[in-house]
């Protein structure tokens, strides 16, 4: 629909679709409204292109639609956290950081501190841990989406965490700003079904046996299911090599901004799983397009609870700020400077 179309012209499509056998779905893009259907209406087309507030109809050709630069051929942006929080795929180049896994207040606090002050623009951290194995830390589950949040107060950051399973979407909506689906869960459809209609921007990493072409789709069962704020991350493939934990596909950066509007992020950190890879691949990301960075710190790595291998110290990560910059700038793009940025204490 057209930004300014009124909800009695949405109504009017969502009741011409409906008159055709199909049950719409509303989705909000870039501010404006999308009315989604799961099957092509024959002959509708040409009714809705006329009917008053329609902007475009977009034929149902074609696997991957919504996301495809053919529907919207600038770069999309996506904003978290409101109007003092962050926006991914425009100029400010995004670099989101914090521990893999939410461990305790103190942890929280110690790695928050070191990450503000070097600048990141957002902050991570995992309260529900997808594990290899049964017997390793699986998170804190509801008691860390509490300690992620009081860091976002007290910061003023918007907080990226990863939900595991449909029944928990709702309540990981609720205490952060954007949700993070990883590399395991990136074709469990039901969760991105449910992360799609959360209504909250969505960190969509890519499956490490994930063909681009599957990823792509994958991201538009969020946006087919009216979610405007989709953000793709590269997080490395499986191939023979084991001298680095997985092996960072940058040419797929470029390849999936050529095909979509998307921002696109890298994570040097589940990628290469060692903390002297991280930088290099950190300014290779910005260099070739990428829009943002997640990055792994944590102060006491060697006692993490989950992936301390592959973390940064506080200092580490402040050089990789410090080298990062004059790329971004030489990319024609700026590191994000956070609006709101308090540090209270707890
Ligand atoms: C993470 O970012 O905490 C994570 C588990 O990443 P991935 O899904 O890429 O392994
Ligand atoms: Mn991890």
């Amino acid at each position: 629909m057209s930004k300014d179309a009124t909800p009695h012209q949405i109504a009017h499509v969502q009741a011409l679709l409906r008159q055709s056998g199909l049950d719409p779905v509303i989705g909000e893009f870039e501010g404006a409204t999308l009315v989604i259907t799961e099957n092509e209406a024959p002959g509708a087309a040409g009714v809705l292109e006329t009917a008053t507030g329609v902007e475009r109809v977009v034929d149902g050709q074609g696997a991957q639609q919504l996301t495809s630069r053919d529907f919207r051929s600038a770069d999309s942006r996506v904003a978290v956290g409101g109007p003092d929080g962050a926006v991914l795929g425009g100029d400010g180049f995004v670099v989101i950081a914090g521990p893999c896994a939410v461990e305790s207040q103190d942890q929280m606090t110690g790695v928050v501190d070191a990450v503000v002050a070097a600048g990141a623009a957002m902050l991570r951290g995992g309260a529900f841990k997808p594990r290899t194995s049964p017997y390793s830390f699986q998170g804190l589950g509801v008691a860390g989406l509490a300690l992620l949040a009081e860091q976002r107060s007290r910061t003023g950051l918007p907080v990226v965490t990863e939900v595991v399973t449909p029944q928990d979407v709702e309540r990981v909506a609720e205490e952060s700003d954007m949700l993070q689906i990883g590399t395991r869960n990136m074709q469990n459809f039901a969760l991105l079904r449910e992360a799609g209609a959360s209504g909250r921007p969505v960190l969509l990493k890519r499956g490490m046996a994930a063909t681009i072409e599957e990823w792509l789709l994958a991201a538009e069962y969020l946006m087919h299911m009216g979610n405007g704020g989709v953000v793709l991350c590269e997080r490395g493939i499986r191939s023979f090599d084991r001298s680095t934990r997985f092996t960072l596909d940058l040419s797929a950066v470029a390849e999936a901004k050529r095909r979509t509007h998307l921002p696109v992020v890298v994570d040097p950190s589940h990628s290469t799983g060692r903390p002297h890879l991280v930088g290099p691949m950190s300014l290779a990301a910005a260099a070739c397009g990428a829009d943002g960075l997640l990055i792994d710190v944590h102060t006491d790595a060697r006692a993490a609870l989950c992936d301390g291998a592959q973390a940064l110290s506080g200092a580490q990560f402040a050089d990789v700020m410090t080298r990062l910059r004059p790329v971004v700038e030489a990319v024609g793009r700026t590191l994000w400077q956070p609006r709101a940025r308090s540090l209270t204490s707890v």
